[in-house]
């Protein structure tokens, strides 16, 4: 499993449609690389941000896709996380 296995993962990872050997990798190579936990982290509050924002399930607009990913990235550049 290297980087670019685990980046591109994250995804389908997030939408819980990675099951046994393949989600203990992830979950494995998360805990080794921190490059690669810091994304997952961050995709994942993406993920929630979008969800929470569109209730109604459908196409998420790419324009917000990229307003909160700045927003997330504003944060977490001024280290207010808190985690
Ligand atoms: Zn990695």
């Amino acid at each position: 499993m290297n980087c670019d296995k685990v980046v591109n993962d994250v995804y389908t990872f997030l939408d819980g449609e990675l099951t046994g050997v393949r989600r203990s990798q992830i979950e494995w190579h998360l805990r080794k690389c921190s490059p690669c936990a810091d994304s997952f982290h961050f995709e994942e509050r993406l993920m929630l941000l979008v969800k929470r924002s569109c209730s109604d399930g459908d196409e998420v607009p790419a324009e917000l896709f990229d307003r909160l990913r700045a927003l997330i990235q504003q944060e977490t550049t001024e280290g207010i996380s808190g985690e």
